[in-house]
């Protein structure tokens, strides 16, 4: 299966012309899912052996770039399913199988999401304010409160992570696992109410005491900063996908802007279109040169990530520079193409002012700018000196 058969051209252009209703809406995108499900989408790192499209990192970067030029919440929230996916695909290629049950599930039609964010954890993955309590069995009870899980009324897995504090001699340890759908002990509160991104329905989720059995527990880690093949798989994944969907917002917002600027015309100019004036040919030429930086960035990363290339130490700070690089950059052009469209972009309904509210989101995501400046600081000077 090519990427063109799964994502063709008349179902990007079906799913583009619902995007403004969710958002307008505040809906869950219900029938782009069911569409991506019926097109393998969801499937798009599953082996082609197993059914799916056995497609590596650069590829779904691709597909994920095109189909956030329709519609940027649909593809943000379908990262996550990709993310997980993508994380056993990506340990699967170095040797690790031990999450290859994700694409088995995923083969058979289960959707998963992402339950890490927490409300005042800026460690991210190097800690957790959930706690996860051992039950009999070897599994754990988790309670705590998730924020952001994007896909919420549509996931059948949710990955969470919490912490044991009473392992590691009382350091704490950090535990992943998935709770399914019908899992006892959590709730979905109606909370999604936001600026943009709007149908990714990413509400907060209350663990309460929600169990993942042992056979669900898929990895322990200490508390603090590693680079276990599970947070490099993670980090890979969503840094990568993420810049992807980024990538595609800028893009659209060119084609938008350079569109707006053929069509507008200028009375002070005679009736000449807004594509023969100068300024105007300045700011749009600065919107392209910055998309030119961004397209082989992305491709390399991803690529790199595929070919098991080894960038020792400067991996992490390649992964969170790109995610930089590509929410920066998709603000800035979307901003461009904003001031080149004039105040009809302005409008409640214009797809750019539906862009201009979405592309706002990328400034959140791990690693937000400070965690990012960080990683790379460190990787070129080395840790802050304690005085
Ligand atoms: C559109 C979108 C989709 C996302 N999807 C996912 C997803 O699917 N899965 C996922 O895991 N993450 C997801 N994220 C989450 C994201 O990665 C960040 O974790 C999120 O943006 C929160 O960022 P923040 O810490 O800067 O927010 P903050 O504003 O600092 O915190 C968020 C909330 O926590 C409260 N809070 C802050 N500090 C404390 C404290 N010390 N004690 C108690 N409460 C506090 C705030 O009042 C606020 O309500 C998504 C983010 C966005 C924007």
């Amino acid at each position: 299966m090519t990427p063109e058969d799964i994502l063709t051209q008349p179902l990007l252009e079906r799913i583009r012309g619902r995007a403004a209703g969710y958002d307008r809406d505040n809906a869950f995108f219900d029938e782009d899912l069911a569409e991506l499900k019926a097109a393998g989408y969801l499937k798009m790192f599953v082996p082609a052996a197993d059914g799916g499209g056995g497609l590596g990192l650069a590829e779904a970067a691709q597909l994920q770039r095109r189909l956030a030029t329709a519609a940027p919440a649909t593809a943000l929230a379908v990262n996550m399913h990709l993310v997980w996916t993508g994380v056993a695909h990506v340990l699967g290629a170095r040797g690790d199988t031990s999450l290859d049950f994700i694409l088995r599930e995923t083969a058979q039609g289960e959707v998963f999401a992402f339950g890490n964010s927490e409300a005042g954890n800026d460690s991210v993955l190097f800690d957790s304010r959930t706690e996860a309590v051992p039950v009999p069995g070897g599994g754990y009870s988790f309670t705590g409160r998730k924020i952001f899980t994007s896909l919420s009324p549509a996931w059948t897995r949710l990955g969470i992570f919490g912490k044991d504090a009473t392992a590691g001699d009382g350091a704490g340890e950090l535990v992943h696992g998935f709770i399914a759908r019908e899992t006892p002990g959590y709730t979905i509160l109606p909370d999604w109410d936001t600026l943009g991104m709007r149908a990714s329905q990413s509400n907060t989720t209350v663990l309460d005491g929600a169990v993942v059995p042992a056979e669900r527990i898929f990895k322990k880690l200490p508390v603090g900063p590693n680079a276990d093949p599970l947070i490099f798989a993670i980090f890979a994944c969503f840094e990568t996908l993420l810049a992807a969907v980024y990538t595609g917002i800028g893009e659209r917002a060119l084609t938008l802007g350079v569109e707006a600027v053929k069509r507008r015309t200028s009375f002070k100019n005679g009736g000449r279109s807004y594509a023969q004036d100068p300024d105007i040919r300045w700011k749009v030429a600065e919107a392209a040169m910055a998309m030119d930086a961004l397209y082989p960035q992305l491709s390399r990363v991803a690529a790199d990530v595929d070919d098991l290339v080894d960038h020792g130490s400067q991996w992490f700070p390649r992964l969170v520079g790109l995610k930089v690089r590509a929410t920066e950059t998709a603000r800035a052009v979307v901003d461009l193409a904003i001031r080149v469209s004039g105040g009809s972009s302005y409008f409640r309904g214009s797809e750019l002012e539906r862009l201009y509210r979405d592309v706002l989101a990328g400034m959140f995501h791990p690693s937000d700018d400070e965690s990012a400046h960080n990683t790379v600081a460190n990787a070129w000077l080395g840790p802050l000196e304690t005085p």
